[in-house]
């Protein structure tokens, strides 16, 4: 592209090759409007948001979003932080208190559809506030909300007005945590907002925001999605991602385990449990292959089937090597893996755990 194309809607310097950065246009289309030029030259976020009001994320890496985060410790404002309720330890953002000071923060647990029906939501709740704190959080609130099934918007909003004392508010939050989807979602629950642009950049940044109008002249702004490398996510081609997300609620999978036996996850993780007897309950989604073998043929049996009975992964070129790490239970707790799912083992249980190089897994207090 020639060195000065750019963005009428954002300002970000328009490119062709990577959909997911700032500024991204198809190259026919770019051609197009070469060819063209009494037409106006949007990047193609900015042209779905003109044309049919929808948003999608832009990704941006740490240090663009630490600049971020750091121009909006200049506002005044309060700050919704969407997370997701599958993979919270995939997209909290411990720093966040740092960044935005004494900002009220209110978190949202997003994705809430996707837990079993047996899942207690005040228990949830608290379990969230718990866990903001530990991040170093001090969430002014919290609330659970499913985008896509439409599930407490209302009250989000409700919410959102009870704290921001008539000042802007700033949406923030890692990439997959579904906030484009509730962002378009409180767009087209408030369907009288007009007017709806993508307009100045964060001071300091190259990146643009989405201003989404409040009653009283302030604004809602949709900031760009932080991109965590340690999610799985990032290690799978489009067709594993979707093997691996679920959309039904999860359905919780026990095994009683014996002596010398390990699981497998696809050939995503791999679970090789220490005691005697184990019962281990998995939550991931349906679908994805649970495989059982004793733990003295796993190395063997990962080697000759990774692909094809231990899939995903699909393409086994490029995925990474496993790594192991060994964890113990002194409570009924949750081994998590992050953007797959969690394994609940009973306490006194000792578990090794496989996971691709560059993965994070954690050990917390069973949310369930
Ligand atoms: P963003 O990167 O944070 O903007 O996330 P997106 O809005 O693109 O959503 C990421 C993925 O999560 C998509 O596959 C969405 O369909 C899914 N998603 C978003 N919100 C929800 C939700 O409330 N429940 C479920 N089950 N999936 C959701």
């Amino acid at each position: 592209i020639d060195e000065k194309l750019y963005c009428i809607g954002c300002g970000a310097k328009l490119q062709t090759e990577d959909k997911d950065k700032p500024g991204f246009i198809q190259a026919s289309t770019l051609k197009k409007y070469l060819e063209d030029d009494s037409k106006e030259l949007l990047c193609k976020r900015c042209f779905r948001l003109r044309n049919y009001n929808e948003i999608t994320d832009v990704d941006v890496s740490d240090d663009d979003f630490l600049k971020l985060l750091d121009s909006i410790s200049e506002k005044d404002a309060l700050v919704v932080n969407v997370v997701d309720i599958f993979d919270y330890e995939g997209s909290v953002i411990p720093g966040l208190q740092r960044f935005v000071g004494d900002k009220k923060i209110l978190v949202v647990g997003n994705k809430v559809d996707l837990l079993p029906h047996s899942v207690n939501q005040n228990r949830l709740l608290n379990w969230l506030q718990q866990k903001s704190k530990e991040n170093g959080i001090k969430s002014t609130d919290q609330i659970l909300v499913s985008a896509v099934k439409g599930t407490n918007i209302d009250e989000l909003m409700e919410m959102i007005e009870k704290y921001r004392d008539g000042k802007d508010v700033y949406v923030v939050g890692t990439t997959n945590t579904g906030k484009s989807t509730l962002i378009n979602r409180i767009i087209s629950s408030n369907s009288d907002i007009k007017n709806l642009i993508t307009t100045s950049r964060f001071p300091g940044t190259t990146l643009d925001r989405i201003d989404i109008p409040l009653d009283d002249g302030h604004n809602l702004i949709d900031t760009p999605g932080i991109i965590h490398n340690y999610q799985l996510a990032h290690y799978l081609n489009a067709q594993d991602l979707k093997a691996i997300t679920p959309k039904k609620p999860l359905r919780p999978v026990t095994f009683q385990l014996r002596d010398g036996q390990t699981i497998f996850v696809g050939g995503l993780t791999r679970f090789d449990f220490l005691n005697d007897r184990t019962n281990v309950t998995f939550y991931v989604n349906q679908g994805l292959p649970l495989h059982r073998t004793k733990t003295q043929n796993a190395d063997e049996f990962y080697a000759k089937h990774l692909g094809d009975i231990l899939n995903p992964p699909s393409d086994v070129k490029d995925f990474p090597e496993l790594k192991q790490q060994i964890f113990s239970a002194h409570e009924k707790s949750d081994i998590v893996i992050y953007g797959l799912g969690w394994i609940t083992i009973p306490a006194g249980t000792k578990v090794m755990t496989y996971v691709p190089e560059g993965v994070h897994v954690s050990i917390r207090n069973a949310i369930i």
